[in-house]
């Protein structure tokens, strides 16, 4: 993408700067240089937004379904089309390479390919039997909340569900990330998605959720990011009961079980954590190993961590870009200070990187104080911490030792642990012997402070929905 862009609001089909005509900087995190301008929508950009999604909600969630699905299908086709440029400007506002933000776009498409396909199946009435049948519904306006680690696929798991399920939205996607949302606005408007249904704006978060949420004609909302927000987002959403979805922070444990596959473990580890530069909810953060291998581990571990190149995110040999902006540096030097302070070892990295950007070095931890921040906190950056454990319980309890309950992961071939392991371990997605992200065609929900609700697969549709029960004495004939 070149310099100078510039991201405009999109209300009710039309392109748009604020009312005011104030503008947030976009910052390239790999050289922390100004690149483009983000507008910023006034009450009034609002209040327009919801007009236009209050107006075109009758007819969109009147359109057959089929007719909904082969929308997105086609807005798939189009974005898949244009991969290359989208990925390019989510790496350079992100600081992802290159790699991960090609294979985020295709997550993204894959979403809208899945909803597509599927919209008629998850909109068709379930007969219960000849007296009893249940018809889904559009729940209505949706305000959607999406942040700047994961744009694409996070803003194509609440745009794709919820427009099969007939819902018109506004979506205020992240000011750091712009880029992947308005690729999937022009993409929709290209594929023939109505005029109104789909609003996208940009601004101060707080003032633009208080002002959506208090409108009684929004239903949803669906929110992800961090905790702490979710729980102001639902107490603002309870005023009109809006429904939540709520998709938060985590802070995941991996346990290494004695017999599992140690280099093995740490390939998978290393992979899946360091991809945008640790910055996802479902990272693995705390490792515990069994006693009997945990030097043999944390060794392997240290040496692999030290081959991981960071860098430009568009130089092909980068392996881990910078991090996406300066709070999360701030965030890291904290935890990490605070976590020495206690007695912690850096076996390796644990400081900043001396170049122009936000780079930290990958870094592991050891002998960390059970009370340290970094066990607490959501991390949510290239950092790993490693302890040992004596007995199953141990590890299990250590595991859910924190508020958090999104994704845990685990590592033994014994059938006996792995069963104990996934009644055990308290989180909304459970990996064996690897670890697995999340997917078009299968739910993820958070336990505990994770949130609630569900994103992807029919649940991630039915959160948009509302089910209607229908009582007939006689067969119901809809068609
Ligand atoms: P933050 O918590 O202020 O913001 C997180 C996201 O929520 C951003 O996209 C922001 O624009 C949005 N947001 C903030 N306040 C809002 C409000 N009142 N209404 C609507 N949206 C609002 O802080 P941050 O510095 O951007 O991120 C810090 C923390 O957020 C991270 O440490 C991590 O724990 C969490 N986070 C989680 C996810 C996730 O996927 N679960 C994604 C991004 C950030």
């Amino acid at each position: 993408m070149t310099d100078g862009v510039n991201y405009k609001l999109f209300i009710n089909g039309t392109w748009r700067d604020g009312a005011a005509k104030d503008d947030i900087a976009l910052v390239n995190p790999a050289d922390a240089q100004v690149f483009g301008r983000v507008a910023v929508a006034s009450a009034s950009d609002l209040d327009d937004a919801l007009a236009a999604a209050r107006c075109s909600l009758s007819s969109w969630s009147r359109t057959p379904a089929r007719e909904r699905g082969a929308i997105l299908t086609r807005a798939a086709q189009l974005l898949a089309k244009r991969i290359d440029a989208a990925a390019a400007a989510l790496s350079q506002e992100q600081g992802k390479t290159l790699a991960e933000a090609k294979g985020e776009f295709a997550r993204a498409v894959e979403t809208f390919e899945w909803n597509g396909e599927n919209a008629e199946m998850l909109n068709a009435p379930v007969v219960i039997d000849e007296k009893r049948t249940i018809i889904h519904e559009s729940a209505g306006v949706v305000a959607a909340f999406t942040p700047w680690n994961y744009p694409a696929v996070l803003n194509a798991r609440k745009l794709a569900p919820a427009l099969a399920a007939g819902c018109s939205l506004i979506l205020k996607a992240a000011e750091e990330t712009p880029s992947a949302a308005v690729y999937m606005v022009e993409a929709l408007q290209e594929a023939g998605l109505p005029v109104g249904v789909l609003n996208l704006v940009f601004g101060n978060p707080p003032m633009i959720s208080e002002h959506l949420l208090a409108s009684p004609s929004v239903r949803v909302l669906s929110f992800t990011g961090s905790t702490p927000v979710g729980k102001q987002l639902a107490k603002s959403a309870a005023a009109n009961l809006q429904r939540c979805v709520l998709e938060l922070g985590g802070h995941s444990p991996v346990i290494v079980f004695a017999d599992a596959d140690i280099s093995k473990a740490v390939s998978a580890i290393l992979d899946y954590k360091f991809e945008c530069a640790g910055q996802s909810c479902n990272a693995p953060s705390r490792i515990l190993v069994a006693r009997p291998v945990y030097d043999l581990f944390v060794q392997k571990l240290v040496e692999a961590t030290k081959q991981i190149k960071v860098g430009k995110p568009n130089d092909p040999a980068t392996t881990m870009g910078p991090m996406a902006n300066a709070r999360r540096i701030e965030a890291m030097d904290r935890l990490i200070k605070d976590a020495v302070s206690r007695g912690a070892k850096v076996e390796v990295g644990g400081r900043r990187i001396d170049q122009q950007g936000f780079y930290w070095a990958p870094t592991i931890l050891t002998d960390v104080h059970p009370q340290s921040l970094v066990l607490h906190e959501e991390p949510f950056g290239p950092v790993l911490t490693v302890a040992p454990f004596e007995t199953i319980e141990e590890a299990v309890e250590q595991a859910n030792a924190t508020e958090f309950g999104l994704a845990a992961y685990f590592f033994t071939e014994s059938v006996d642990i792995q069963r104990q392991m996934v009644r055990d371990l308290s989180a909304g997605a459970l990996s064996i012997n690897y670890l697995k992200g999340v997917s078009a065609d299968v739910p993820l929900g958070g336990l505990k402070q994770s949130g609630y609700g569900y994103e992807g697969g029919i649940e991630g549709v039915r959160s948009f929905q509302t089910l209607k029960l229908v009582n007939a004495a006689s067969p119901l004939v809809l068609t």
